[in-house]
């Protein structure tokens, strides 16, 4: 019974395309682009001294390439409004990639509810996929998180998170973009 209503499932869902549109109208459904950036994970690359190679680009390439609120969180260090982004609430599985140059920066397994409005995460992807600077802005002293590749602004790491690490990396959503297992 369960494989007839299956059948019957993808007998309705592909009878409106012929055979030869299947193709496009897959390229179509792609979710577009409000942004440019990088859908899909690009994994590191390492020179003969076994450093990341990192990704470079002009302040016009990175406008071409992102929406003005990436462009803002990713190149100007902003910060998206709590709970406006699309990722906080995301509970699928997969991985967080970099959303100026497709690194993965944060795991599903790692993220966790901290009732920030941001996604948050315990830890990074690797060891080597983060940079960490101290930033002084606003009065405060906090490390900021930046994709190590591209320089990115990813957000702030905080000592108040859940084991195993007690950290708690508050991102922007802008800043990634989620690829499903
Ligand atoms: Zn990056």
């Amino acid at each position: 019974m369960k494989l007839i209503s299956i059948f019957l499932m993808f007998l309705s869902c592909n009878a409106p395309a012929l055979p030869s549109e299947k193709g496009a109208t897959a390229a179509i459904d792609q979710p577009s682009a409000s942004t440019m950036a990088t859908d899909s994970i690009v994994p590191p690359t390492y020179d003969a001294d076994n450093h990341l190679v990192k990704v470079t680009k002009t302040k016009a390439e990175w406008k071409k390439q992102l929406s003005p609120d990436a462009y803002s969180v990713l190149r100007e260090e902003g910060t998206e409004r709590a709970y406006a982004g699309k990722l906080w609430d995301n509970h699928q599985k997969g991985t967080y990639i970099c959303a100026g140059c497709g690194l993965p920066l944060f795991s599903s397994d790692t993220k966790f509810e901290s009732g920030t409005g941001w996604p948050s995460f315990y830890q990074p992807f690797n060891e080597t996929c983060i940079t960490e600077n101290t930033d002084e802005s606003y009065g405060m002293t906090r490390t900021e998180v930046e994709c190590a590749r591209c320089g990115g602004h990813q957000g702030h790491v905080f000592n108040d998170g859940p084991k195993p690490t007690g950290l708690r990396y508050c991102i922007n959503s802008v800043s990634l973009k989620f690829v499903a297992n």
